[in-house]
């Protein structure tokens, strides 16, 4: 599943929309379309995003005044949810169960494998395995 746009990995930074109007010299804000303004004022409007981001795990999730449904809202980083509050989304987030199968099986399925195998198999070689080296090395 591909992330939301309003959803950012922890590092990466908003990217200030160019208007696709060509006549229109201004700076939009990615998550609120009908926000713009020259640099400095989208920045500050981007700050005040910061201040109500959602961080969870790697991921941070933006306010999205986006039109995927009414009103301002947040993306669930794991599932694709929308909450119109910030507080309904944390709480979706402890529950949240496509973020937690995501986080918890993969790396616990990798490691407890290499090891235990390792020391299974170590089986003498049979009498016939031993044979058939012999007859490659022949
Ligand atoms: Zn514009
Ligand atoms: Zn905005
Ligand atoms: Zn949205
Ligand atoms: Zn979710």
């Amino acid at each position: 599943m591909s992330l939301h746009s309003s959803v950012l990995s922890s590092g990466q930074k908003p990217q200030y929309q160019r208007c696709p109007d060509p006549g229109c010299t201004l700076l939009h804000c990615p998550f609120c379309p009908q926000y713009n303004g020259d640099y400095a004022r989208v920045e500050t409007h981007i700050q005040s995003h910061l201040k109500m981001v959602v961080h969870h795990g790697e991921f941070l999730t933006y306010r999205c005044n986006l039109d995927c449904r009414k009103g301002s809202h947040y993306h669930c980083c794991g599932c694709g949810l929308t909450f119109p509050r910030r507080n309904s989304l944390l709480r979706h987030l402890s529950t949240c169960q496509s973020q937690n199968s995501q986080g918890a099986n993969q790396r616990p399925e990798h490691q407890p494998q290499a090891h235990p195998v390792l020391d299974e198999v170590t089986p003498t070689p049979t009498s016939q395995q031993r044979q058939q080296l012999a007859d490659l090395l022949k």
